[in-house]
């Protein structure tokens, strides 16, 4: 089995649970431990149960809980180098053992899970997107870039399961209130990804054996669910992959625990 959940997702704090058999991580820890532990309980996991700790970039909404949740729990920690050297102070004091740096295109094997890392365009340091293999089954993790180069769309073939972001409408963020600055960063080839560029790299990697996408990272000034999930499905629609019938796709909540995973 392999099981992915939502714990948060968006500007506001991202966590998403991974397990399978043996193994339980978690990839991010943008909220504080409390709440962390408390999503983790609210989906009858547990924090002191987690087998590890894995950081996908340094921004805060990735990483705001990340040292307390190690320390309390005696996680090993998991970056690339770029990430540990932009995240150390904001992380604070974790034990060296505890430290395990990887690079982006490289893997982390544990006991019945391996994960691969490849690295993302984004204004962090060293940012990666994940894909989670396990007994044949796999699914894909890649929120935080700003377009879809080619060798993400490699990577990205051939899963059973598809978290993607869909951070904001294009119409709305020209036309919202962001300052001029804020909205280039956004839109740019190292901000995030519209719910129109999520649609388009969809396309290109949903097979007959995929049947769960999920929306994740969604703005909450810039976008809304109703509008990601729409532009997205009819999108999808036109290039004959039907919602509903071939697959699910919903989005993940923005502040609580959402859209399980699981493949058999
Ligand atoms: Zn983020
Ligand atoms: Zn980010």
């Amino acid at each position: 089995m392999l099981e992915l959940c939502m714990l948060a997702s968006g500007s506001s704090g991202n966590a998403v649970y991974v397990a399978t058999e043996k193994t339980k991580i978690l990839i991010d820890a943008g909220l504080s431990g409390k709440r962390l532990a408390a999503a983790l309980a609210a989906i009858g996991s547990d924090a002191a149960a987690l087998d590890a700790l894995l950081l996908s970039h340094d921004h805060l909404d990735h990483t705001s809980g990340a040292g307390v949740l190690a320390r309390r729990y005696r996680l090993p920690v998991y970056a690339t180098q770029p990430t540990w050297h932009a995240a150390e102070k904001q992380l604070g004091h974790i034990p060296s053992g505890r430290c395990h740096v990887f690079t982006a295109g490289g893997k982390i094997s544990f006991p019945d899970l391996e994960v691969e890392t490849f690295p993302v365009p984004h204004d962090a340091a060293g940012p990666v997107g994940f894909i989670f293999r396990h007994g044949g089954r796999a699914a894909a993790l890649v929120t935080d870039l700003g377009y879809v180069t080619p060798y993400i769309l490699d990577c990205l073939q051939n899963l059973d399961g598809i978290i993607i972001e869909a951070n904001h409408d294009e119409e709305m963020l020209l036309n919202g209130s962001y300052p001029w600055l804020l909205k280039k960063r956004i839109s740019g080839k190292t901000g995030h990804l519209s719910n129109v560029m999520a649609a388009e790299c969809l396309k290109k990697i949903i097979s007959p054996r995929t049947k769960q996408v999920v929306l994740a990272h969604l703005s909450a000034e810039n976008n809304l669910p109703s509008l990601a999930l729409d532009t997205i499905c009819s999108r999808l629609e036109d290039a004959g992959i039907t919602p509903g019938k071939q697959l699910t796709v919903r989005v993940a909540a923005r502040h609580e625990p959402s859209c399980r995973l699981c493949f058999t």
